[in-house]
């Protein structure tokens, strides 16, 4: 660990020394994980760098997603896909030998999963050829039940965000804004508590 005084001019001294006087409450306030390198030291002033670099993006992405026009959120949600297990492409692709008419008939059997955030198709009459003799009920709305809690959890989104940024949106937080790893710790037990509760999806 190299001592910063050492790559001072006798110039830049009163400074730092003024940083120094500082560096305590700095440290206070930033909260830094493993902030043991004082403020002096290359390692301890690289710390702070990184911490205040990434203190900026957190903020600079906060103020995007406080201004964010809505016709921007619609975009940005199109672009973002939680489940595409079996989607139209492959229905398509799986019945590449029909002919036009039979094709229509087959695809008048299939379902695209309304939760917005999902691609899959599924089937509604059991006579369809993918996977003969399953079909979901016909009034039935999601591939499986974890669209059915995410596009819940989609709509309260909205919700919540209508009510602190100039426009709402149906994206999950870390679809737009970095994850510290805290977050990312939380988020891995929520879908594993997803994926234990999901049906099985059948093609
Ligand atoms: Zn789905």
């Amino acid at each position: 660990m190299a001592d910063l005084d050492e790559w001072l001019t006798a110039a830049d001294r009163p400074h730092m020394e003024r940083h120094d006087h500082e560096s305590d409450d700095l440290t206070a306030k930033t909260n830094m994980p493993d902030h043991k390198a004082p403020i002096s030291t290359i390692e301890g002033a690289g710390n702070l760098l990184a911490f205040n670099a990434e203190q900026l993006m957190r903020q600079y992405e906060a103020e995007q997603a406080r201004t964010r026009s809505a016709a921007e959120w619609r975009r940005l949600e199109k672009w973002h896909i939680e489940r595409e297990e079996f989607t139209i492409i492959d229905l398509a692709h799986r019945l590449r030998d029909f002919d036009r008419e039979e094709y229509r008939a087959e695809r008048k059997k299939w379902r695209r999963c309304q939760h917005r955030f999902c691609r899959n198709i599924y089937p509604v009459d059991s006579t369809n050829c993918v996977v003969p003799g399953w079909s979901k009920r016909k009034d039935s709305r999601y591939c499986t039940n974890a669209c059915r809690v995410a596009a819940r959890d989609a709509q309260r989104e909205y919700e919540r965000t209508a009510q602190i940024y100039e426009n709402g949106t149906y994206l999950p937080v870390y679809a737009y804004r970095t994850i510290t790893e805290d977050q990312k710790e939380r988020n891995k037990k929520d879908s594993e508590f997803i994926s234990e509760n999901i049906e099985n999806y059948a093609p």
